[in-house]
């Protein structure tokens, strides 16, 4: 067993320890509200929203981007487990800001071992075979975090399955103090209409 899944077991034994009673939890979110956020690491939207299990649903992607698959998501969490309330949360620092289409697209060309990082951009290893599968795919990059928010809370807003009357809040959590910060035209931009 690797050393990760032998830590992710015995923190799981623990936890099945002091489970309580959360067995008895319904499937739809008491608090009837959902988040789209990134998946990077030092985010953790329990901590920095305050949720308990069964309080929300969490839709998490490299950006918190508004892909058709978040969309999926967010429909569902509505129409099937009645949500009424949504944040998009992008973040500062945020690992999409360092990388464009054509540089994926170049990088799984060069190999798919991990790439590495310097003042100068990213850069392949070279070891191996390459793919250009990854020129194929919209990578859903950032290159401004405002403009980000903005734009994934007018493509929810717009989506024909969304209802009105869902507000969207849009929000960018700061690395350096844990802090969200509105950005409010994303928010005028998700305001319910009924
Ligand atoms: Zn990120």
């Amino acid at each position: 067993m690797s050393k990760v899944v032998e830590e992710v077991i015995d923190a799981n034994n623990q936890y099945v320890a002091d489970f309580g009673d959360k067995g008895n939890l319904p499937m739809p979110p008491g608090r009837q509200f959902a988040v789209l956020t990134c998946m990077d690491a030092r985010l953790d939207p329990a901590k920095y929203a305050g949720l308990a299990e069964g309080d929300a649903h969490v839709i998490r992607n490299a950006g918190g981007r508004a892909s058709d698959d978040a969309i999926r998501s967010l429909v569902i969490s509505y129409k099937l487990l009645g949500t009424k309330e949504w944040f998009v949360i992008h973040h500062t620092d945020c690992g999409m800001e360092t990388f464009n289409n054509d540089i994926m697209g170049d990088l799984l060309s060069g190999s798919l071992k991990t790439a590495s990082v310097d003042e100068t951009g990213w850069h392949d290893c070279c070891e191996g075979e390459g793919t250009t599968d990854g020129r194929f795919i919209e990578w859903l990059t950032i290159s401004d975090q405002e403009q980000s928010v903005l734009a994934d809370v007018k493509r929810i807003r717009n989506n024909s399955m969304v209802p009105d009357d869902i507000p969207i809040y849009g929000y960018i959590y700061d690395c350096k103090t844990g802090k969200l910060n509105e950005v409010p035209e994303a928010t005028a931009a998700g305001r319910a209409v009924s």
